[in-house]
């Protein structure tokens, strides 16, 4: 087990309806020494992409691109506003994202000022369900112009369809633990071997 395949055993809780809470950790209190490590493992898995900009989703996603950033000569941080209002001026990308866990459509919004053609992108985010957010923070890059030079995932759920869909689409999707079986029953985790 990797590090945080390690972490995810001690402090993470299995819920009902394929829900992994890890909010002792990473998603509510924060384990800056634990984003550390994960910026450390990405950038030796992205070391030849030249990556200056990464990309995340508000809100868990924030923190951990942070610090992933400081692996990537501090490049900046941009992360996708939701927003639940279509009213928006001109000057911002915009795609659709379905939210797993709050079961309601966000739009989701970059200002054109944060992203443009010449960026190489690293996407980063906590979770990878069914690949929804993944998909609009693609589709926001694809709209700039800019380039997906790679995605960076804390924690893949390998029994939902996203993995499958975006390595399918030709990305190199770096996920650090995916999850091939839950049981909220026993609190079991059951990890792929990588
Ligand atoms: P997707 O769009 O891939 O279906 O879901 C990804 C988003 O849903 C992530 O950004 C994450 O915030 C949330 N999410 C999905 N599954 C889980 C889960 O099991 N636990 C937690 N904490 N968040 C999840």
């Amino acid at each position: 087990m990797n590090f945080l395949e390690e972490r995810i055993v001690k402090d993470g809780v299995v819920k009902e309806g394929n829900v992994l809470k890890v909010d002792s950790f990473l998603n509510h209190q924060m384990d800056i020494n634990l984003f550390d490590e994960m910026g450390k493992e990405f950038a030796k898995r992205f070391k030849d992409k030249p990556i200056n900009k990464i990309l995340t989703i508000e809100a868990s996603g924030i923190g951990i691109a942070s610090v992933v950033a400081l692996h990537f000569n501090n490049c900046p941080v941009v992360f996708a506003k939701k927003s639940q209002s279509i009213n928006l001026d001109g000057e911002m990308y915009t795609a659709e994202v379905e939210s797993f866990t709050h079961k309601r459509v966000n739009h989701v919004i970059v200002s054109k000022k944060f992203l443009g053609p010449e960026d190489k992108v690293l996407i980063i985010d906590d979770f990878l369900a069914n690949g929804c957010a993944l998909q609009g923070l693609i589709q926001i890059v694809q709209s700039s112009g800019a380039t997906v030079e790679g995605i960076g995932i804390a924690v893949e759920k390998g029994f939902q369809s996203g993995g499958r869909m975006i390595r399918n689409l030709g990305y190199q999707l770096e996920s650090l633990a995916i999850v091939d079986a839950m049981d909220a029953k026993t609190g079991q985790v059951t990890f792929r071997e990588q």
